[in-house]
């Protein structure tokens, strides 16, 4: 029959957890933000949490972390929750093939980014979120706190500010896309939001709970409103299978089979849309800026529990 097999998620987790802790662990930790070089390369949690609201933890998954590009799909979401599908006059949905930072496909493109997902598109949303918002970062940090019904949010002034004293690509970026007429911010402004948000710090633990909206169809939030439509959802969850890990979204879909987002801090999120949300934390990166660990982690984990959107 198509009847549902009953999975012990937590001996998965625990077992896999101690398996592959006992593996070798390639890759480096990303120091071009100099902050970020400061982190224990050791580190390695997983927090599993179910729309049931099962939540199994294991290694330093209570641990905060810097999320930096997990935050591109809060941002993004925020985004759509307010301007609905306005938004994609100014951001495509196509994926790169070109890593996070990548300036190259702006000029042929118009200074139209392809995805919300790397650091141009973010850039193009946060310069609508500038413009929305009375108070850019403290009302961002409002709707984020919302999200996961806590006030323990909050943004690395440290990894924020060490960001910005390198940030000459990023400023780059920005410039060139109001160039275009494409930022209607100044891009100081700009910028310093989106230092600000990738600095946002999480566990793995708060980092389930922030992403259950794109898990759970019957979310809400600790308002008791919703954030997206289904459709919505359906469309923020697409984006990340097609682009959530840039030059390697083909590679995570192939491997995992679930949406998901990466972040330079070590951090990958997964959802399985109607059932569970993952976060994954071990800070050394592949050579595509994504964590070697919280990869092979999630390939184990949707290969070992036989269980994948496709
Ligand atoms: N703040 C980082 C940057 O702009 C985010 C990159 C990432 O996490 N991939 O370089």
């Amino acid at each position: 029959s198509l009847e549902e097999k009953t999975i012990d998620y937590k001996q998965v987790l625990e077992n896999l957890y101690i398996t592959i802790a006992s593996e070798e662990n390639k890759g480096a930790i990303a120091t071009y933000i100099p902050e970020l070089a400061k982190v224990d390369a050791k580190n390695f949690g997983v927090c599993f949490l179910s729309t049931k609201n099962e939540e199994y933890g294991v290694g330093n998954w209570q641990t905060k972390f810097s999320i930096q590009s997990i935050s591109k799909v809060l941002s993004l979401s925020i985004a759509y929750q307010i301007f609905g599908d306005k938004i994609w006059d100014r951001v495509d949905v196509e994926p790169s093939g070109t890593p996070f930072n990548s300036l190259v496909q702006l000029e042929s493109d118009a200074g139209i980014p392809r995805n919300p997902f790397m650091n141009s598109g973010a850039m193009v949303i946060c310069d609508m979120l500038v413009s929305y918002y009375e108070n850019p970062k403290e009302d961002f940090l409002v709707a984020v706190r919302e999200l996961c019904s806590s006030s323990e949010i909050r943004y690395s002034e440290a990894v924020a500010k060490s960001e910005a004293s390198v940030g000459y690509r990023n400023k780059a970026l920005c410039n060139f896309i109001k160039s275009f007429g494409n930022i209607e911010n100044e891009p100081e402004e700009v910028l310093d939001f989106y230092f600000h948000i990738c600095a946002i710090e999480m566990s793995c633990q708060e980092l389930s709970k922030v992403f259950m909206f794109l898990a759970n169809p019957n979310f809400t939030t600790s308002k008791g409103s919703k954030v997206l439509s289904l459709s919505k959802t359906k469309r923020v969850n697409a984006i990340m299978q097609t682009c959530g890990f840039y030059d390697e979204s083909g590679e995570f879909s192939f491997r995992v089979g679930l949406p998901g987002k990466s972040g330079v801090g070590g951090g990958i999120v997964a959802i399985y849309p109607d059932k569970y949300c993952i976060t994954v934390w071990s800070p050394k990166l592949n050579e595509k800026g994504n964590s070697y660990r919280g990869m092979k982690f999630l390939e184990a984990f949707t290969t070992e529990t036989e269980q994948s959107i496709f």
